[in-house]
């Protein structure tokens, strides 16, 4: 296993990380003798980051991982959990889940610690506002959590906000080749490297969407250079090929996807890839963007948009539906576009004003095509549910 030093603190962290939101199940449960021999034996050969997060399988996941690292593990590893902001009322109550983490993880520190799934930079001023950082930062002191973090899943200009707003000490962020130009995109990886900030990347395969539901072309072209290197090693090698990149997370769910990903891993180094490769993935990306529905390169030229629209989240999500097969693609859509966050940036926002469509490179007619997000992604049911989801929550 390859391992890289995190730079801020000196750990030596395995570039794989072991994703535990994906244990493989029996009747609908998580199997647990199967899942601690996954991760016994994934430790045995080297991995030593696991990512966790409170609300994963109804806290069954940070339970199931304390249990694992009982009997010795638990000194050779680094566990890494999240703190589901998008739950916390007032400082009070993230200190009793503080309290639920320590006891299902067994366990009297965390390592790496996170603030679960920032969408915008509004959530964060909120935990601000609750004394949230200055606990954390109290909590640190005293050793109770070594590093703190966030993960992300909103666009460039939040991360940006986000990254600069506080001296974090790493962050995790959605990145593949897909995505190098979504979320948080490859200029905001580029920014918390030279922030100095360690960066863990999680859904290098979309959820195995890059593995399991990729046209026939694309893995023609694959093959074309290489018969033998599956879907999953051209995604992960292409992650590790950037310099930025700590660790990548893998959820994996069976034996085998912890061996191929262990060999994939223990030969995947940064600027390996030849111009060869690079240009394959270039193909790739080519095919994928034929089959789009709309061709958004998410350049952001369009925002921001006075109404709040993140057109090209919107257009994202879209593609997705057809590109991947996307079967949860209401609910991705809804998370996204931050349906029920503060700032909701769905589509049928728009008030086609058309002041986005003077910048667009691609001349994409976005008033257009946002209809027809909105016909598509949202249906009928889609207001009155968030409207219901915004009073439940209280958001306003
Ligand atoms: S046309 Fe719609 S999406 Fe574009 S800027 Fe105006 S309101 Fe926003
Ligand atoms: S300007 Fe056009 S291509 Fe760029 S993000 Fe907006 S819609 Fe997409």
């Amino acid at each position: 296993m390859i391992t890289k030093v995190n730079k801020k603190n000196g750990d030596e962290l395995s570039i794989l990380g072991f994703g535990c939101m994906r244990f493989p199940t029996k009747a609908g449960i998580i199997d647990e003798p199967r899942s601690i021999t996954m991760i016994r034996d994934s430790i045995e050969k080297g991995i030593n980051y696991f990512d966790t997060a409170y609300i994963y399988n109804a806290g069954k996941s940070e339970t199931l991982l304390g249990k694992a690292l009982l009997g010795g593990y638990r000194e050779r590893v680094k566990i890494a959990t999240k703190l589901p902001q998008y739950m916390v009322k007032n400082l009070e109550s993230a200190k009793k889940m503080m309290v639920t983490h320590l006891s299902r993880l067994q366990t009297d520190y965390i390592d790496y610690y996170l603030l679960h799934m920032l969408t915008d930079k509004s959530k964060f001023d909120k935990l601000v506002s609750m004394g949230i950082m200055e606990w954390l930062e109290e909590l640190k002191r005293i050793g109770t959590i070594k590093n703190i973090g966030f993960s992300f899943h909103g666009s460039k200009n939040d991360f940006e906000l986000i990254i600069k707003a506080y001296p974090w000490d790493f962050c995790q962020i959605q990145y593949n080749y897909l995505d190098e130009n979504n979320q948080a995109t490859k200029t905001g990886l580029g920014l918390a490297y030279s922030l100095g900030i360690p960066v863990i990347i999680m859904e290098p395969l979309r959820g195995g969407k890059l593995v399991n539901n990729l046209p026939k072309e694309v893995i023609k072209t694959f093959q074309s250079y290489d018969p033998i290197r599956t879907p999953a090693e051209w995604a992960l090698r292409w992650i590790w090929n950037h310099k930025e990149v700590n660790v990548v997370l893998s959820g994996m769910s069976s034996e085998e996807q912890v061996l191929e990903n262990i060999k994939i891993a223990s030969d995947a180094r940064e600027n390996s890839l030849t111009k060869e490769e690079l240009e394959i993935f270039d193909q790739v990306k080519s095919i994928i963007l034929k089959k789009t529905k709309v061709p958004c390169t998410a350049c952001g030229y369009c925002m921001p948009c006075p109404y709040g629209v993140n057109i090209p989240g919107c257009f994202s999500s879209y593609n997705d539906k057809y590109l991947l097969n996307e079967k949860l693609y209401r609910w991705k859509y809804m998370q996204t576009l931050g349906a029920l966050s503060a700032k909701p940036a769905y589509a049928s926002q728009c008030r086609e004003c058309g002041k986005c469509e003077r910048y667009c490179p691609q001349h994409i007619e976005i008033r257009k095509q946002l209809k027809e997000v909105s016909k598509e992604m949202e249906g009928s049911l889609f207001k009155p549910f968030v409207n219901i989801g915004r009073k439940v929550l209280k958001i306003k």
